[in-house]
């Protein structure tokens, strides 16, 4: 690893110093991308990249230092916010998605909620007891296909929808 003495790595090359065999910098700073570490060097200054490098074990350093590049690119293309401009902003698109997600659910929901009474009944005796079998022919079967129109048939529903978790989660109440 580190510099060769011919060919110094950009980081020894920026600063006019020779490149040692153990140079820290070497293996992240290639010669042939000077920016890299120019950018760095430019925003939190060469030796605290190296006092951070240091502290670290050597299995970290390559993401360490794609996030000291990331960083940097952020903070010079925004001085005020850096990469927290960029994080808040992602962190916006993400709550307008899931609200979008959200009303799109919302409007699956009534959709359903609309054919319920032509779906319903043959799937709810299918999966009924025989008691509960009985109990809707005899009673409430009329009553179903003429969905909402007495206010006690819409409470059997919500209830069986419910214990039937037909929509997979609570949203029926
Ligand atoms: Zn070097």
């Amino acid at each position: 690893m580190g510099g060769n003495g011919t060919s110094p790595c950009a980081s020894c090359k920026l600063l006019r110093r020779r490149c040692a065999q153990d140079c820290i910098f070497a293996p992240y700073f290639p010669s042939d991308d000077p920016h890299k570490f120019a950018i760095v060097h430019k925003v939190f200054g060469a030796s605290n990249v190296s006092k951070m490098l240091q502290e670290l074990p050597v299995h970290q350093r390559t993401d360490a230092v794609s996030s000291l590049v990331y960083e940097a690119n952020a903070r010079v293309r925004d001085p005020v916010y850096g990469c927290v401009g960029a994080i808040s902003c992602l962190q916006n698109q993400v709550s307008e998605l899931q609200m979008q997600l959200a009303v799109a659910q919302a409007e699956i929901l009534c959709i359903q909620m609309q054919q319920e009474p032509m779906v319903l009944p043959s799937q709810q005796i299918d999966t009924c007891t025989d008691d509960e079998r009985t109990y809707f022919l005899n009673n409430n079967l009329p009553q179903y296909l003429d969905f909402p129109s007495s206010s006690s048939s819409n409470i059997v529903i919500h209830d069986s929808l419910k214990r039937e978790g037909i929509f997979g989660h609570d949203m029926v109440s």
